[in-house]
Order: structure tokens, then C-alpha cells, then sequence
């Protein structure tokens, strides 16, 4: 897939031109690279589907895609990304995982050899209703305790027998998803997966069935093909271990810089709704970034960010378009760089400390910046 549109800087990709922001976005290819190396030494014996939905959990899907060129499939949600993906010269298999919903839909999936996810009834009817020129790749999906898209145990065998037995269909393959994988001990896990090695021993079909956490922590959910997703862009599943940890490296850098620096005197507050007051005299950096540019707001008064070898906590709100930091002791200047997330940082503790989880830090601060 070697398109000069699709190229990018190994570094650098930043969006602050065109969407008048002080802040900078970088991707990082080469942590791309090693965190894909990382899944297969933690799967050695499976294939690697990448999952790359959402705009590559923001990072930029076509770009995100050209880099990890060796992964053996990719995986994204909804028709429209497998479009672009073909449309920008991408030729390895790609799943999409919410399937076809029309005629039309499973047309195009034939033109331009795209595998769906089966997972519902509708589907077997248009399968039945239609005469496709080149009969596409199914992958069932089979529900054993998520309770989100699949079709029940039950009727796995009714399913495949006719996906079998579709001239619409070149191969079928079954997979399922975990619903708490991101948790070692909970008692689910083995409970899905015990459920889904049932229902898939007597058939002769390739398998697929781990999600990041469980590539990581449950090796016998790996069969044949592996789904990452989180674990490409460098980040944890795990609340209680890190990426590095992990042996990941960050991909989104996410920074900005210093707008202004002065001191708020004892008894004052700091920001909307007055929500810090200073003890002491406080000397305070206002860095030009806010929830308008995917900081998440919730972090108001929680999280940190990197200055000059320092992390610092904010003060107070976040605002739109600027937070306030402590810089007590820390030599700074406006201008300086201001890491929010990346290397310096991990996205999981600003996602922690905010409540909420990297994937939606990242989806979200990559769409802004139009990545
Ligand atoms: C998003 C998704 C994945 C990837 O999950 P991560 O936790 O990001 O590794 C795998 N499989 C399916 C079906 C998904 O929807």
C-alpha cells in the first residue's frame, strides 16, 4: 500500500495551521511499528488483525494503516473506513465489524473484497437474496457474555451451516469479543472463553477471540487471529500496569505551550467557578490548551502535565481553550513546550485521573486536531 497521498512525516502531522490551535498532535510511526513487533512476540503463533476503527483510535487511519503495512488483516467498524482504506490503495483484508446492512452494502463489501462480520439474522437473508460476482470472506461472530453484536451459542451451528453453504461465501471464520479482559482475575474470561472453545471444537474453522488485554494476560484466547487495538497506539488496558510495563511505547504526542506565568496571592482562586484557592502566594502557568482541544475537562484539578523535566498539577478548571498549572519551584518561561500526554506523560494517568480511559482521550483530542 505505497501511496504518496497516504505519507506522512514519520514524526510529525500537526494540525495546528489549519485548525488555529496553539496545541501540537505528533504520531510517532516508529512506536507504531514496535508496539505491532510487541503483539507478536506476545502471540507468536497468530495471526495479527489490526485494529484500526475510529480513525486508528485517532491517530489517523490511512497513515496509522501504511505503517503497520505488516499486520496480516485489519479490522475496522463501519463500511465507510473499509472504503477509504481501498481507496487509498490498501489491499490487505480488512474486516469491517458491524458487517453490511443492505444489498448495497454487501455489494460493495464484493467489489472491493471486504470481510464482514455476521452477526444477525437480516444478514442471512440478504446473503440468501443476492447473487454477489465475487463471494466475500464471513467472519461469525458468536455472543458468549459481552451481550453487544453476535449471534447466541445456540444457533452457531445453524449460522454456519449456511454461510457453509452460501456460493456467496468463500471462508467462514468465528470469533467473539471479551467483555472484561482489562481484568485478569474476573471470572467472565474464562467463562466466555470455555463458552466459545465449546461451541467451536467440532468445527474446523480459524478463530479469533482476543482484544489487547487478552493478547497480554489470557494467551489461550489467542487461536488463530488476534484483534489489537489500544495496545498499537502504546497504551494499557490494565488499571494497576503501566504501558512500559508492557514493553509499549506511546504514539500520540500531545503538547503545548506555555501562554503566560504569574503569582495569584493567598486567599485568591483560580479559574471558573472559583473552584482552587490558593494557600500561599502561588506562582501559576497559563498553557494554551483546553477541553476545545481534547483535554478532557473532568481533569480539573486531578491530573498533571510535563514542563522542563517537571510534572505539575493543574489549578482549578479546565477552560476551553487554556488550564492553569502549579509552577512552584519550577523554573519556566512562556513558551515553553508543555507536554500534556506522550512520552514525557502517559495518556493512562491523565485518563485515570480524569475518570475515564485512554481510548476516548485519544479518539477524541485526534478528531479535534483532524488527524
Ligand atoms: C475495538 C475492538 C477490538 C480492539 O480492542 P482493544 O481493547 O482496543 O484491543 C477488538 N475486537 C473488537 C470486536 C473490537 O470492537
Amino acid at each position: 500500500m505505497v501511496d504518496s497521498k497516504m505519507s506522512v512525516d514519520k514524526l510529525t502531522s500537526t494540525a495546528a495551521g489549519k485548525n488555529y490551535r496553539r496545541i501540537r498532535i505528533s504520531i510517532n510511526h516508529e512506536a507504531l511499528s514496535h508496539n505491532l513487533s510487541k503483539v507478536r512476540e506476545y502471540a507468536p503463533k497468530s495471526q495479527v488483525m489490526a485494529v484500526i476503527k475510529a480513525n486508528a483510535y485517532g491517530h489517523g487511519m490511512l497513515p496509522v494503516a501504511n505503517t503497520l503495512d505488516t499486520a496480516d488483516l485489519f479490522a475496522v467498524a463501519i463500511p465507510a473506513e473499509a472504503y477509504a482504506l481501498r481507496e487509498n490503495g490498501c489491499t490487505k483484508p480488512v474486516l469491517v465489524l458491524h458487517g453490511f446492512r443492505n444489498a448495497e452494502e454487501l455489494q460493495r463489501f464484493s467489489e472491493l473484497d471486504l470481510a464482514a462480520v455476521v452477526h444477525q439474522p437480516l444478514q442471512l437473508n440478504l446473503l440468501a437474496q443476492s447473487h454477489l460476482k465475487k463471494p466475500i470472506n464471513a467472519w461469525l461472530k458468536v455472543d458468549t457474555g459481552m451481550h453487544r453484536l453476535g449471534i447466541t451459542v445456540a444457533e452457531v451451528d445453524e449460522y454456519f451451516g449456511q454461510l457453509r453453504n452460501s456460493s456467496n461465501i468463500a471462508g467462514v471464520f468465528v470469533m467473539s469479543h471479551f467483555a472484561n479482559s482489562d481484568e485478569v482475575d474476573n471470572e467472565l474470561n474464562n467463562k466466555q472463553l470455555s463458552g466459545f472453545v465449546n461451541v467451536t471444537n467440532d468445527i474446523d474453522v480459524s478463530c479469533s477471540m482476543a482484544n489487547s488485554a487478552a493478547i497480554m494476560c489470557l494467551p489461550k484466547s489467542h487461536f488463530e487471529v488476534v484483534r489489537p487495538g489500544i495496545m498499537l497506539y502504546g497504551s494499557s488496558p490494565f488499571l494497576d500496569v503501566s504501558a512500559s510495563e508492557l514493553g509499549l511505547q506511546p504514539v500520540m504526542q500531545f503538547e503545548s505551550s506555555l501562554l503566560d506565568i504569574k503569582t495569584i496571592k493567598a486567599g485568591e482562586s483560580i479559574g471558573y467557578g472559583s473552584t482552587y484557592q490558593c494557600q500561599s502566594d502561588t506562582r501559576i502557568g497559563i498553557v494554551s490548551a483546553g477541553y476545545g482541544d481534547g483535554y478532557p475537562r473532568h481533569a480539573s484539578n486531578k491530573t498533571q502535565v510535563w514542563i522542563n523535566g517537571r510534572t505539575c498539577s493543574l489549578l482549578g478548571r479546565v477552560s476551553m481553550d487554556s488550564l492553569c498549572i502549579d509552577l512552584t519551584d519550577v523554573e519556566a518561561a512562556t513558551g515553553d513546550r508543555v507536554v500534556l500526554w506522550g512520552r514525557e506523560l502517559s495518556v493512562d494517568e491523565v485518563a485515570r485521573k480524569s475518570g475515564t480511559i485512554a481510548y476516548e482521550l485519544l479518539c477524541h483530542a485526534g478528531s479535534i486536531a483532524g488527524l
